[in-house]
Protein backbone atom coordinates (compact mmCIF):
# COMPACT_ATOMS: atom_id res chain seq x y z
CA UNK A 1 0.00 0.00 0.00
CA UNK A 2 1.47 3.42 -1.19
CA UNK A 3 1.58 6.57 1.27
CA UNK A 4 -0.82 8.66 -1.42
CA UNK A 5 -3.39 5.58 -0.77
CA UNK A 6 -3.83 6.69 2.98
CA UNK A 7 -6.27 9.68 3.74
CA UNK A 8 -6.72 10.14 7.48
CA UNK A 9 -10.02 12.30 8.51
CA UNK A 10 -8.91 13.47 12.00
CA UNK A 11 -12.10 12.40 14.51
CA UNK A 12 -12.39 15.43 17.87
CA UNK A 13 -14.33 14.86 20.15
CA UNK A 14 -17.21 17.34 21.36
CA UNK A 15 -18.54 18.09 24.50
CA UNK A 16 -22.63 17.17 23.04
CA UNK A 17 -21.22 13.72 22.58
CA UNK A 18 -19.46 13.24 25.40
CA UNK A 19 -22.20 14.49 27.38
CA UNK A 20 -24.83 11.97 25.96
CA UNK A 21 -26.56 9.09 28.09
CA UNK A 22 -29.05 6.77 26.87
CA UNK A 23 -30.05 3.78 28.98
CA UNK A 24 -29.17 0.00 27.72
CA UNK A 25 -26.70 -2.37 26.82
CA UNK A 26 -23.28 -1.60 26.74
CA UNK A 27 -20.79 -3.50 23.91
CA UNK A 28 -18.79 -6.17 25.30
CA UNK A 29 -15.71 -6.73 22.51
CA UNK A 30 -13.04 -9.03 22.47
CA UNK A 31 -9.70 -7.84 21.28
CA UNK A 32 -8.22 -9.35 18.52
CA UNK A 33 -5.15 -8.52 16.78
CA UNK A 34 -4.78 -8.25 13.23
CA UNK A 35 -1.81 -10.50 12.09
CA UNK A 36 -1.06 -7.50 9.49
CA UNK A 37 0.26 -5.51 12.14
CA UNK A 38 1.97 -8.43 13.81
CA UNK A 39 5.48 -7.04 13.08
CA UNK A 40 5.11 -3.37 12.90
CA UNK A 41 6.92 -2.50 16.07
CA UNK A 42 10.01 -5.13 14.93
CA UNK A 43 13.35 -3.05 15.89
CA UNK A 44 11.76 -0.16 17.20
CA UNK A 45 11.04 1.11 21.04
CA UNK A 46 8.53 2.44 23.00
CA UNK A 47 8.43 4.58 25.98
CA UNK A 48 5.17 5.10 27.99
CA UNK A 49 5.20 8.37 30.38
CA UNK A 50 2.04 8.08 32.78
CA UNK A 51 -0.31 11.02 34.70
CA UNK A 52 -2.92 10.92 37.10
CA UNK A 53 -5.19 8.46 38.66
CA UNK A 54 -4.93 4.60 38.34
CA UNK A 55 -6.84 4.18 35.85
CA UNK A 56 -4.37 5.65 33.81
CA UNK A 57 -1.89 3.28 34.80
CA UNK A 58 -3.46 0.53 34.47
CA UNK A 59 -4.33 1.83 30.31
CA UNK A 60 -1.01 2.32 30.02
CA UNK A 61 -0.05 -1.50 31.12
CA UNK A 62 -2.74 -2.09 27.70
CA UNK A 63 -0.96 -0.07 25.83
CA UNK A 64 2.17 -1.64 27.03
CA UNK A 65 0.99 -5.07 26.06
CA UNK A 66 -0.73 -4.53 22.78
CA UNK A 67 2.65 -2.16 21.34
CA UNK A 68 4.66 -5.28 22.93
CA UNK A 69 2.39 -7.60 21.13
CA UNK A 70 3.27 -6.15 17.97
CA UNK A 71 6.74 -5.93 18.40
CA UNK A 72 7.72 -2.68 19.83
CA UNK A 73 10.70 -2.58 22.75
CA UNK A 74 10.05 -0.74 26.07
CA UNK A 75 12.94 1.82 26.86
CA UNK A 76 13.18 4.09 29.36
CA UNK A 77 14.67 7.00 27.38
CA UNK A 78 13.30 9.28 25.00
CA UNK A 79 17.04 9.31 22.83
CA UNK A 80 16.15 5.58 22.45
CA UNK A 81 12.89 5.67 21.50
CA UNK A 82 10.78 5.12 18.16
CA UNK A 83 7.42 6.10 19.86
CA UNK A 84 6.88 7.96 23.16
CA UNK A 85 2.97 7.91 24.17
CA UNK A 86 2.04 10.49 27.08
CA UNK A 87 -0.88 8.95 28.65
CA UNK A 88 -2.57 12.22 30.28
CA UNK A 89 -4.75 13.84 33.30
CA UNK A 90 -7.34 16.75 32.60
CA UNK A 91 -8.39 16.45 36.48
CA UNK A 92 -6.62 19.95 36.57
CA UNK A 93 -5.21 22.82 34.94
CA UNK A 94 -1.42 22.56 35.95
CA UNK A 95 -1.51 18.93 35.33
CA UNK A 96 -2.11 20.17 31.61
CA UNK A 97 0.50 22.12 31.58
CA UNK A 98 2.70 20.23 32.36
CA UNK A 99 2.13 18.12 29.27
CA UNK A 100 2.42 21.14 26.72
CA UNK A 101 5.94 21.39 28.94
CA UNK A 102 7.03 18.13 28.16
CA UNK A 103 6.04 18.14 24.72
CA UNK A 104 7.97 20.95 24.03
CA UNK A 105 10.47 19.17 25.61
CA UNK A 106 10.29 15.99 23.63
CA UNK A 107 9.40 17.50 20.78
CA UNK A 108 13.72 18.11 20.88
CA UNK A 109 14.79 14.43 20.22
CA UNK A 110 13.05 14.83 16.75
CA UNK A 111 15.98 17.02 15.57
CA UNK A 112 18.18 13.49 16.21
CA UNK A 113 15.53 11.57 15.33
CA UNK A 114 13.05 12.73 12.80
CA UNK A 115 10.94 9.51 12.63
CA UNK A 116 9.85 9.92 16.40
CA UNK A 117 6.22 9.54 17.05
CA UNK A 118 5.22 11.67 19.96
CA UNK A 119 1.77 10.32 20.89
CA UNK A 120 -0.86 11.60 23.30
CA UNK A 121 -3.03 9.54 25.01
CA UNK A 122 -5.42 9.66 27.97
CA UNK A 123 -7.90 11.95 29.07
CA UNK A 124 -6.33 15.52 27.75
CA UNK A 125 -7.48 14.86 24.26
CA UNK A 126 -11.16 13.76 24.76
CA UNK A 127 -11.29 18.07 25.79
CA UNK A 128 -12.09 19.82 22.70
CA UNK A 129 -10.34 22.74 23.47
CA UNK A 130 -7.11 20.33 23.59
CA UNK A 131 -7.40 18.36 19.93
CA UNK A 132 -7.35 22.08 18.68
CA UNK A 133 -4.14 23.57 20.48
CA UNK A 134 -3.24 19.88 19.22
CA UNK A 135 -4.18 20.99 15.50
CA UNK A 136 -3.01 24.31 15.73
CA UNK A 137 0.12 24.58 17.26
CA UNK A 138 1.32 21.23 19.01
CA UNK A 139 2.79 19.79 15.14
CA UNK A 140 5.54 17.71 17.51
CA UNK A 141 2.54 15.63 18.10
CA UNK A 142 2.02 12.65 15.57
CA UNK A 143 -0.08 10.52 17.07
CA UNK A 144 -3.64 11.83 19.06
CA UNK A 145 -6.23 9.03 20.74
CA UNK A 146 -8.65 9.03 23.48
CA UNK A 147 -9.85 6.65 26.38
CA UNK A 148 -12.23 4.79 24.11
CA UNK A 149 -9.55 3.41 21.06
CA UNK A 150 -6.58 1.97 22.76
CA UNK A 151 -7.42 -1.27 21.42
CA UNK A 152 -7.25 0.31 17.79
CA UNK A 153 -3.41 1.42 18.27
CA UNK A 154 -1.86 -0.64 16.31
CA UNK A 155 -4.49 0.66 13.18
CA UNK A 156 -3.16 4.01 14.29
CA UNK A 157 0.67 3.58 14.32
CA UNK A 158 0.41 1.52 10.53
CA UNK A 159 -1.14 4.75 9.25
CA UNK A 160 1.22 7.05 11.12
CA UNK A 161 3.86 5.46 9.85
CA UNK A 162 2.60 4.53 6.23
CA UNK A 163 1.43 8.01 5.35
CA UNK A 164 3.77 10.08 7.50
CA UNK A 165 0.75 12.30 8.42
CA UNK A 166 -0.93 12.97 12.22
CA UNK A 167 -3.32 10.70 13.35
CA UNK A 168 -5.77 12.22 15.58
CA UNK A 169 -8.76 9.63 16.25
CA UNK A 170 -10.81 10.67 19.54
CA UNK A 171 -14.22 9.89 19.75
CA UNK A 172 -16.80 11.35 22.31
CA UNK A 173 -19.35 8.16 23.21
CA UNK A 174 -20.48 6.29 26.01
CA UNK A 175 -18.38 3.61 25.71
CA UNK A 176 -18.31 0.00 24.77
CA UNK A 177 -16.23 -2.63 27.22
CA UNK A 178 -13.02 -3.95 25.59
CA UNK A 179 -12.18 -7.94 26.88
CA UNK A 180 -8.86 -9.97 26.19
CA UNK A 181 -6.33 -7.11 26.25
CA UNK A 182 -2.98 -7.90 26.33
CA UNK A 183 -1.27 -6.32 29.07
CA UNK A 184 2.52 -5.66 30.97
CA UNK A 185 1.90 -5.31 34.25
CA UNK A 186 4.02 -3.06 36.52
CA UNK A 187 4.19 -5.58 39.59
CA UNK A 188 4.34 -9.26 39.79
CA UNK A 189 2.27 -9.09 43.51
CA UNK A 190 -0.35 -6.92 43.20
CA UNK A 191 -2.24 -5.64 40.21
CA UNK A 192 -4.67 -3.30 38.95
CA UNK A 193 -7.87 -4.84 37.40
CA UNK A 194 -10.62 -2.64 36.34
CA UNK A 195 -14.23 -3.46 36.92
CA UNK A 196 -15.82 -0.96 35.04
CA UNK A 197 -15.61 2.05 33.25
CA UNK A 198 -16.70 5.69 32.85
CA UNK A 199 -18.77 7.77 35.43
CA UNK A 200 -22.95 9.07 35.36
CA UNK A 201 -22.54 11.27 37.74
CA UNK A 202 -21.76 14.81 36.92
CA UNK A 203 -20.27 16.56 39.83
CA UNK A 204 -20.21 20.19 38.41
CA UNK A 205 -16.43 20.70 39.13
CA UNK A 206 -15.39 17.11 37.32
CA UNK A 207 -14.27 16.27 33.67
CA UNK A 208 -14.19 12.67 33.94
CA UNK A 209 -17.76 12.10 32.58
CA UNK A 210 -17.11 13.93 29.69
CA UNK A 211 -13.75 11.95 29.10
CA UNK A 212 -14.84 8.28 30.16
CA UNK A 213 -18.38 8.24 29.06
CA UNK A 214 -20.87 6.40 30.23
CA UNK A 215 -20.92 3.81 33.98
CA UNK A 216 -20.29 0.24 32.29
CA UNK A 217 -19.85 -2.62 34.22
CA UNK A 218 -17.30 -5.40 33.25
CA UNK A 219 -18.76 -8.79 33.31
CA UNK A 220 -18.53 -10.43 36.97
CA UNK A 221 -17.39 -13.84 34.90
CA UNK A 222 -14.64 -12.05 33.33
CA UNK A 223 -13.29 -10.39 36.32
CA UNK A 224 -13.20 -13.16 38.24
CA UNK A 225 -11.25 -15.26 35.24
CA UNK A 226 -8.97 -12.53 35.69
CA UNK A 227 -8.35 -12.62 39.31
CA UNK A 228 -8.27 -16.30 39.26
CA UNK A 229 -5.28 -15.99 36.46
CA UNK A 230 -3.15 -13.73 38.91
CA UNK A 231 -3.48 -15.94 41.95
CA UNK A 232 -2.20 -18.78 39.81
CA UNK A 233 0.42 -16.35 38.77
CA UNK A 234 1.48 -15.55 42.32
CA UNK A 235 -0.17 -12.28 42.80
CA UNK A 236 -0.84 -11.05 46.59
CA UNK A 237 -3.12 -8.26 46.06
CA UNK A 238 -6.03 -6.95 43.27
CA UNK A 239 -7.11 -3.13 43.40
CA UNK A 240 -10.63 -2.69 41.62
CA UNK A 241 -10.55 0.08 39.38
CA UNK A 242 -13.37 2.49 38.59
CA UNK A 243 -14.63 6.14 38.54
CA UNK A 244 -17.32 4.72 40.98
CA UNK A 245 -16.32 1.38 42.12
CA UNK A 246 -19.90 1.40 44.38
CA UNK A 247 -22.28 1.79 41.41
CA UNK A 248 -21.07 -1.53 40.00
CA UNK A 249 -23.68 -3.65 38.39
CA UNK A 250 -26.10 -0.95 38.35
CA UNK A 251 -26.03 -0.70 34.70
CA UNK A 252 -26.12 -4.77 34.34
CA UNK A 253 -30.13 -5.09 32.45
CA UNK A 254 -30.89 -8.37 33.62
CA UNK A 255 -28.68 -9.27 36.25
CA UNK A 256 -28.57 -8.78 40.26
CA UNK A 257 -25.38 -8.04 41.01
CA UNK A 258 -23.15 -5.56 43.08
CA UNK A 259 -19.97 -4.55 44.19
CA UNK A 260 -20.80 -6.44 47.54
CA UNK A 261 -21.68 -10.01 45.48
CA UNK A 262 -18.12 -9.46 43.63
CA UNK A 263 -16.59 -8.92 46.82
CA UNK A 264 -17.90 -12.17 47.62
CA UNK A 265 -17.15 -14.37 44.86
CA UNK A 266 -13.48 -12.79 44.51
CA UNK A 267 -13.00 -13.72 47.85
CA UNK A 268 -13.48 -17.29 47.03
CA UNK A 269 -10.28 -17.33 44.50
CA UNK A 270 -8.05 -17.41 47.27
CA UNK A 271 -6.37 -13.83 46.10
CA UNK A 272 -4.58 -12.61 50.09
CA UNK A 273 -5.91 -8.91 49.33
CA UNK A 274 -8.21 -6.98 47.88
CA UNK A 275 -8.41 -3.64 47.74
CA UNK A 276 -11.11 -0.87 45.95
CA UNK A 277 -10.71 2.49 44.37
CA UNK A 278 -12.89 5.15 43.66
CA UNK A 279 -15.71 5.01 45.79
CA UNK A 280 -18.70 7.36 46.06
CA UNK A 281 -20.66 7.93 49.38
CA UNK A 282 -24.33 7.69 47.60
CA UNK A 283 -23.83 4.45 46.29
CA UNK A 284 -21.88 2.55 49.22
CA UNK A 285 -24.24 0.04 50.39
CA UNK A 286 -24.44 -2.11 53.51
CA UNK A 287 -23.45 -5.57 51.38
CA UNK A 288 -20.08 -3.86 50.79
CA UNK A 289 -19.42 -2.53 54.04
CA UNK A 290 -20.44 -6.33 55.29
CA UNK A 291 -17.94 -7.68 52.51
CA UNK A 292 -15.47 -5.87 54.59
CA UNK A 293 -16.60 -6.60 57.91
CA UNK A 294 -16.57 -10.66 56.65
CA UNK A 295 -14.18 -11.48 54.56
CA UNK A 296 -10.16 -11.34 55.28
CA UNK A 297 -9.06 -10.51 51.96
CA UNK A 298 -10.87 -7.43 52.22
CA UNK A 299 -8.85 -4.71 53.66
CA UNK A 300 -9.44 -2.66 55.98
CA UNK A 301 -9.10 0.97 54.27
CA UNK A 302 -11.84 2.55 52.55
CA UNK A 303 -10.93 6.03 50.58
CA UNK A 304 -13.97 7.66 50.48
CA UNK A 305 -14.34 11.39 48.68
CA UNK A 306 -16.27 13.70 50.10
CA UNK A 307 -14.84 16.66 48.80
CA UNK A 308 -16.74 19.51 51.24
CA UNK A 309 -18.56 19.32 54.76
CA UNK A 310 -21.16 21.99 53.53
CA UNK A 311 -24.54 21.13 52.24
CA UNK A 312 -24.66 24.42 50.58
CA UNK A 313 -21.39 23.23 48.50
CA UNK A 314 -22.26 19.49 48.33
CA UNK A 315 -25.80 20.88 46.44
CA UNK A 316 -23.79 22.98 44.28
CA UNK A 317 -21.29 20.06 43.25
CA UNK A 318 -23.87 17.76 42.62
CA UNK A 319 -22.27 15.08 44.49
CA UNK A 320 -26.12 13.97 46.07
CA UNK A 321 -25.28 13.61 49.47
CA UNK A 322 -25.52 15.73 52.29
CA UNK A 323 -22.48 15.74 55.11
CA UNK A 324 -25.25 14.08 57.56
CA UNK A 325 -25.67 11.08 55.18
CA UNK A 326 -22.23 10.80 55.09
CA UNK A 327 -21.36 11.12 58.12
CA UNK A 328 -24.37 7.88 58.48
CA UNK A 329 -22.22 5.80 56.22
CA UNK A 330 -18.93 6.85 57.89
CA UNK A 331 -20.67 5.38 61.22
CA UNK A 332 -21.97 2.18 59.63
CA UNK A 333 -18.80 1.62 58.44
CA UNK A 334 -17.02 2.03 62.16
CA UNK A 335 -19.72 0.46 63.27
CA UNK A 336 -19.15 -3.08 61.41
CA UNK A 337 -15.36 -2.48 59.93
CA UNK A 338 -13.92 -2.22 63.81
CA UNK A 339 -10.90 -0.21 62.85
CA UNK A 340 -11.39 0.62 59.53
CA UNK A 341 -9.35 3.58 58.27
CA UNK A 342 -10.80 5.92 56.53
CA UNK A 343 -9.47 8.24 53.98
CA UNK A 344 -10.71 11.17 51.60
CA UNK A 345 -10.57 13.65 49.30
CA UNK A 346 -11.59 17.51 49.77
CA UNK A 347 -11.99 20.57 47.09
CA UNK A 348 -11.35 23.89 49.09
CA UNK A 349 -12.19 27.03 47.24
CA UNK A 350 -15.09 26.06 44.86
CA UNK A 351 -17.13 29.05 43.72
CA UNK A 352 -18.38 30.99 46.28
CA UNK A 353 -17.41 29.10 49.07
CA UNK A 354 -17.92 31.35 52.40
CA UNK A 355 -15.72 31.15 55.54
CA UNK A 356 -18.62 29.41 57.19
CA UNK A 357 -19.00 26.92 54.01
CA UNK A 358 -15.03 26.10 54.93
CA UNK A 359 -15.56 25.85 58.80
CA UNK A 360 -18.13 23.27 58.14
CA UNK A 361 -15.43 21.64 56.09
CA UNK A 362 -12.88 21.56 59.09
CA UNK A 363 -16.14 19.66 61.58
CA UNK A 364 -16.34 17.44 59.55
CA UNK A 365 -12.93 16.42 59.02
CA UNK A 366 -12.83 16.13 62.85
CA UNK A 367 -15.69 14.04 63.44
CA UNK A 368 -14.86 12.04 60.82
CA UNK A 369 -11.47 11.50 61.96
CA UNK A 370 -9.81 10.68 58.58
CA UNK A 371 -6.15 9.07 58.60
CA UNK A 372 -5.12 10.99 55.40
CA UNK A 373 -6.52 12.94 52.46
CA UNK A 374 -6.20 14.36 49.31
CA UNK A 375 -6.53 17.49 49.35
CA UNK A 376 -7.11 20.11 46.35
CA UNK A 377 -7.89 23.66 45.44
CA UNK A 378 -10.57 24.10 43.00
CA UNK A 379 -9.79 24.27 39.60
CA UNK A 380 -11.77 25.60 36.67
CA UNK A 381 -12.85 22.63 33.91
CA UNK A 382 -13.81 24.07 30.84
CA UNK A 383 -16.79 22.47 29.87
CA UNK A 384 -17.82 21.68 33.38
CA UNK A 385 -20.68 23.25 34.82
CA UNK A 386 -18.77 24.74 37.22
CA UNK A 387 -16.55 26.58 35.03
CA UNK A 388 -19.37 28.80 34.54
CA UNK A 389 -20.15 29.22 38.47
CA UNK A 390 -19.15 33.00 39.70
CA UNK A 391 -16.64 33.08 42.04
CA UNK A 392 -15.39 36.01 44.88
CA UNK A 393 -12.74 33.94 46.46
CA UNK A 394 -9.82 35.48 46.34
CA UNK A 395 -6.43 32.93 45.25
CA UNK A 396 -5.07 33.80 48.01
CA UNK A 397 -7.98 32.63 50.80
CA UNK A 398 -8.32 29.38 48.60
CA UNK A 399 -4.33 28.90 49.35
CA UNK A 400 -4.81 29.93 53.19
CA UNK A 401 -8.12 27.55 53.16
CA UNK A 402 -5.59 24.64 52.14
CA UNK A 403 -3.06 25.49 54.66
CA UNK A 404 -5.52 25.67 57.37
CA UNK A 405 -7.16 21.84 55.30
CA UNK A 406 -4.45 20.32 55.78
CA UNK A 407 -2.81 21.07 59.24
CA UNK A 408 -6.39 18.83 60.13
CA UNK A 409 -5.58 16.21 57.46
CA UNK A 410 -1.73 15.79 58.97
CA UNK A 411 -2.71 15.23 62.55
CA UNK A 412 -5.49 12.86 61.61
CA UNK A 413 -2.59 11.12 59.14
CA UNK A 414 -0.46 10.96 62.45
CA UNK A 415 -3.11 10.13 65.12
CA UNK A 416 -4.17 6.94 62.10
CA UNK A 417 -0.54 5.95 62.51
CA UNK A 418 -0.09 5.74 66.27
CA UNK A 419 -2.57 3.56 66.80
CA UNK A 420 -0.13 1.22 65.15
CA UNK A 421 2.56 1.69 67.76
CA UNK A 422 3.67 -1.74 69.33
CA UNK A 423 1.58 -3.64 67.02
CA UNK A 424 2.41 -6.59 64.88
CA UNK A 425 1.24 -6.38 61.36
CA UNK A 426 1.18 -8.12 57.74
CA UNK A 427 2.93 -6.06 55.53
CA UNK A 428 3.06 -6.80 51.65
CA UNK A 429 6.53 -5.62 50.79
CA UNK A 430 6.42 -3.46 47.67
CA UNK A 431 10.52 -2.84 47.08
CA UNK A 432 13.25 -0.68 48.79
CA UNK A 433 11.73 2.66 50.36
CA UNK A 434 12.36 5.44 48.23
CA UNK A 435 14.75 7.03 50.66
CA UNK A 436 17.20 4.03 51.12
CA UNK A 437 18.29 1.11 49.16
CA UNK A 438 18.92 -0.90 52.17
CA UNK A 439 15.44 0.25 53.87
CA UNK A 440 12.23 -2.19 52.41
CA UNK A 441 9.09 -0.24 52.41
CA UNK A 442 5.47 -2.07 51.90
CA UNK A 443 1.92 -1.09 53.21
CA UNK A 444 0.24 -3.03 56.25
CA UNK A 445 -4.14 -4.06 55.41
CA UNK A 446 -5.01 -0.31 56.73
CA UNK A 447 -2.77 0.81 53.74
CA UNK A 448 0.00 2.73 56.27
CA UNK A 449 3.48 2.81 54.61
CA UNK A 450 5.63 1.06 56.60
CA UNK A 451 9.46 0.81 56.33
CA UNK A 452 11.69 -1.12 57.95
CA UNK A 453 15.02 -3.68 57.53
CA UNK A 454 14.67 -6.96 55.80
CA UNK A 455 16.18 -8.65 52.99
CA UNK A 456 15.33 -7.79 49.35
CA UNK A 457 14.14 -11.66 48.72
CA UNK A 458 11.03 -10.80 51.02
CA UNK A 459 10.01 -8.27 48.18
CA UNK A 460 6.18 -9.66 47.00
CA UNK A 461 5.84 -11.52 50.17
CA UNK A 462 3.30 -10.63 53.00
CA UNK A 463 5.24 -10.90 56.26
CA UNK A 464 4.72 -9.55 59.62
CA UNK A 465 6.63 -6.40 61.09
CA UNK A 466 6.57 -5.01 64.77
CA UNK A 467 5.83 -1.40 64.52
CA UNK A 468 8.62 0.41 66.29
CA UNK A 469 7.54 4.16 64.96
CA UNK A 470 4.98 6.23 63.64
CA UNK A 471 5.72 9.21 62.56
CA UNK A 472 3.27 11.39 60.12
CA UNK A 473 2.58 10.07 56.70
CA UNK A 474 4.59 6.32 57.30
CA UNK A 475 5.73 4.14 60.05
CA UNK A 476 8.69 2.48 60.86
CA UNK A 477 9.33 -1.38 61.86
CA UNK A 478 11.13 -4.07 62.78
CA UNK A 479 10.71 -7.89 60.92
CA UNK A 480 9.76 -9.99 63.35
CA UNK A 481 12.56 -12.88 64.28
CA UNK A 482 10.55 -16.11 62.72
CA UNK A 483 10.47 -13.69 59.49
CA UNK A 484 14.02 -13.80 58.47
S1 LIG B 1 -17.99 10.65 40.93
FE1 LIG B 1 -17.90 12.83 40.46
S2 LIG B 1 -15.78 13.39 40.95
FE2 LIG B 1 -15.82 11.16 40.74
S3 LIG B 1 -15.29 10.75 38.60
FE3 LIG B 1 -17.52 10.85 38.74
S4 LIG B 1 -18.07 12.96 38.24
FE4 LIG B 1 -15.89 12.91 38.76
Amino acid sequence: MKKDDIKIEHLVPTFKDARRRTRGDVDNINFELDPKYLNLGIGKKYLIQTYGCQANEADSEVMAGILEKIGFEKTDSPETSDLIILNTCAIRENAENRIWGEIGRLSHYQKTNPDLIIGLAGCMPQEPGVVERILKKQHAVGLVFGTHNIHLLPEYIYDAYLSKERVIQVYSKEGEIIENLPKIRNHKFKAWVNIMYGCDEFCTYCIVPYTRGKERSRLPEDIIDEVKKLVSEGYQEVTLLGQNVNAYGKDFIDLEYTLGDLLFDLDKTGIPRIRFTTSHPRDLDLKTILAMKELKSVMPHLHLPVQSGSNEILRRMNRKYTKEVYMEKVNLLKEHVKGISITTDIIVGFPNETTEDFNQTLDLVKEANFEGAYTFIYSKRKGTPAATFPDDVSDEVKKERLLKLNEFINAGFKKGNERFLNEVLDVLVDGPSERDEEVLAGYTPHNKLINFKGPKSLIGQIVKVKVTKALTWSLQGKLCQDER
